[in-house]
């Protein structure tokens, strides 16, 4: 899958390199226009424009033959611009070399040539393409020198190439503050993606602790009611039930009296820790509050609530708490109640809490459904 993502993108890239090479070939024909008019005017003869038309051709045919057949895949840059772009100075030298007064307008090609490097180049292209245009210019004036010496004032020719060779440097500067600006902006990109992760990682952090009880790590009474409210609502959609059990750890005044605070923060904590694990993946075990806490048993009738809410209770009578007191033994009662669909949440935990009251009453350590709720008395 991701092999074929990849074989697409790498083809549209080709297909825009292809896109650029055909580009320049039509700017090619302009210079072609002009080489065919200095021809006309006679500053050289037909061969000159007819070479440079099939140097022009050769050139473009290799690139477009290089993409086609992915050659330039091989090579650091694909697109091929610095290759381009120096290789295309070759024929408008060939005929600065054979036409002395227009010398100058094909030097100004060169660096209408160089522009399309101008804003992808890293510094050391610019040195490159400067040093190939340079060079070039300069071989070709000891050239047409060696050969034709008469056609040549020296001086101006230096001058000329100093010009030119001026001319890259700052066309090179410019290019390299803009390498800089991009680089700095790409940087500047990267920063914020980070930036961005970790403010994604932090709100998570933040939600996660939103929901959760500072000491138990359980859910916290807030998100207990939130998920109590959106339960009931699709109870009333799907018309079924669901069960709130409330626990409540008995003598625990006692407990926090007899063994300290702190004792009895780690006898919740583990009572949070026996709580969580007895549950099903869509149940949820949440504190309410001090030493109570609360169960929501999804699509459970206060049958099979009373079996999980006993377990839970023996669970929590079978601990035991070494570092305390290896004899410490807590217990919990529990008051169940089944929600239905015609009966408000508040009506629902009254009852659960009312169970948990006769619970109590009846010696503790035990749970107790509370009686169904009256479809009158949750009208009224
Ligand atoms: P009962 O069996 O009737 O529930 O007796 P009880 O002692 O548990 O009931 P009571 O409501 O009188 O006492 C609850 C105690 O729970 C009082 C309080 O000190 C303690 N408690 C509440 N929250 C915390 C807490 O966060 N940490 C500790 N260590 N104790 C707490
Ligand atoms: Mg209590
Ligand atoms: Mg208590």
């Amino acid at each position: 899958m991701t092999a074929d993502v990849s074989r697409n993108e790498i083809a549209k890239q080709q297909a825009l390199r292809m896109r650029r090479v055909l580009l320049a070939s039509i700017s090619y024909l302009f210079t072609l226009t002009l080489v065919a008019i200095f021809c006309w005017l006679g500053y050289f003869g037909v061969p000159v424009l007819i070479n440079y038309f099939l140097a022009v051709l050769a050139l473009n045919l290799v690139f477009c033959l290089a993409i086609r057949t992915n050659l330039n895949l091989r090579f650091a840059d694909p697109s091929m611009t610095l290759v381009q772009i120096c290789a295309s100075i070759l024929p408008g030298l060939y005929v600065m070399y054979h036409a002395q007064q227009p010398r100058t307008v094909f030097l100004l090609l060169c660096i209408s040539a160089a522009m399309y490097g101008l804003f992808q180049f890293r510094p050391r292209d610019f040195v490159i393409m400067t040093l190939a245009i340079v060079g070039g210019y300069a071989s070709l004036i000891a050239l047409v020198y060696l050969n034709r010496p008469g056609e040549i004032t020296l001086q101006v020719e230096i001058l000329q190439l100093f010009a030119v060779f001026a001319t890259f440097i700052q066309f090179s500067g410019l290019g390299i503050y803009i390498a800089g600006l991009r680089t700095k902006v790409k940087d500047k990109h990267k920063e914020l993606a980070a930036r961005n992760g970790e403010l994604e990682t932090a709100l998570a952090r933040i939600e996660e602790l939103a929901m959760r009880d500072e000491l138990t790590g359980v859910f916290n009474r807030r998100y207990l009611m939130e998920s109590i409210r959106n339960e009931k609502l699709r109870c009333e959609r799907s018309g079924g039930v669901f069960s709130i059990c409330i626990l409540d750890v008995d003598w625990f005044k006692q407990v926090n009296d007899t063994h300290g605070h702190l004792a009895g923060d780690q006898i919740l904590q583990a009572i949070a820790r026996c709580g969580q694990g007895a549950l099903r993946q869509s149940d949820l075990f949440g504190r309410y509050g001090g030493e109570e806490f609360v169960m929501v048993l999804t699509s459970t009738m206060v049958e099979g609530a009373m079996i999980t809410a006993e377990r839970l209770r023996a669970r929590i009578e079978a601990l035991t708490f070494p570092a305390i007191d290896p004899q410490l033994r807590v217990t919990v009662s529990i008051g169940i109640a089944e929600s239905r669909a015609f009966e408000d949440t508040a009506l629902t935990f009254k009852r659960a809490d009312e169970a948990l009251y006769r619970a109590k009453q009846a010696g503790r350590n035990r749970s107790v459904i509370a009686a169904p709720a009256q479809p009158s008395e949750a009208l009224a």
